[in-house]
């Protein structure tokens, strides 16, 4: 069975329906993306994945469970993590303060001090900074304090809403690698992404989202060849 299934899911903003019936599943230990233009409806699905939105119709099952109706604490305790767009770290808290909030619903200090240090692996800056305010650090910096922060709940399932949104090419990169490090060890990510071309490159399979329904599927490399997907996402003529 799949790690996360969704079936049919719609969500509406009052009469605005931003997402009209999608299906699409993630299964253990690969990456996943939604691509597609803004206002696809990437996010909404995000959102309502996490349990901040409540759909109008279909179902989510996660780990086999429902998870529609369920609060948003309650499903990052069972599992499903997620970075949000725009980053939303605490500002005047410290980095290592960041990351700790990340496991506040973990009990297991020895466990949770060993993977603040597998945060520092992954990203030797934030051990280098880790008791300035997190405000303080650069938008690259701030985007892989929120990743951090988000493996700080051990997630089974691990939601990335546009790392790369707003980061040089570098920061991009070094960004992406770090996602790429992550599938190698094994991590369950579902990675929503503008940038097609680096997304598309690393994920198993991939859904082309466009006002709010999924209009192509299939796996990275096929929609990375895809004509229509290089025309609108990749910027060929
Ligand atoms: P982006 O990459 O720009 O974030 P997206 O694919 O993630 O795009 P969503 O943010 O999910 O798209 O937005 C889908 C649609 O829902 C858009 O038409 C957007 O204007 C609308 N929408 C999003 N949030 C709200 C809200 N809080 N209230 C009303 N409409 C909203």
């Amino acid at each position: 069975m799949a790690l996360l299934e969704v079936e049919d899911l719609r969500v509406a903003y009052g009469k605005i329906e931003a997402v009209k019936g999608i299906s699409f599943s993630v299964e253990r230990g690969q990456v996943v993306t939604l691509i597609g233009t803004n206002g696809a409806g990437k996010t909404t699905t995000l959102r309502t994945l996490s349990g901040l939105l409540t759909p109008v119709g279909g179902r989510i099952t996660f780990d086999g469970e429902q998870l529609v109706g369920r609060d948003a604490h309650k499903i990052v305790a069972d599992g499903l993590a997620h970075s949000p767009e725009g980053r939303r770290i605490f500002p005047r808290l410290t980095i290592e303060e960041n990351l700790q909030l990340g496991a506040f619903l973990r009990k297991d200090s020895d466990a949770v001090a060993r993977d603040i240090r597998h945060a520092y692996e992954l990203f030797p800056i934030l051990g280098e900074r880790r008791g300035q305010a997190a405000g303080t650090l650069s938008g690259g910096e701030q985007q892989m304090l929120a990743m951090g922060r988000a493996l700080m709940s051990r997630p089974q399932l691990l939601m990335l809403d546009e790392p790369s949104m707003g980061l040089s090419p570098i920061m991009m990169q070094r960004i992406m690698e770090t996602i790429g490090e992550l599938k190698a060890q094994g991590t369950t990510i579902l990675l929503v992404e503008q940038n097609a071309q680096a997304a598309l490159s690393l994920a198993d399979h991939g859904h082309v989202m466009e006002i709010g329904r999924i209009t192509l599927s299939g796996t990275g490399d096929e929609l990375l060849h895809d004509p229509s997907v290089r025309k609108a996402y990749l910027g060929e003529d």
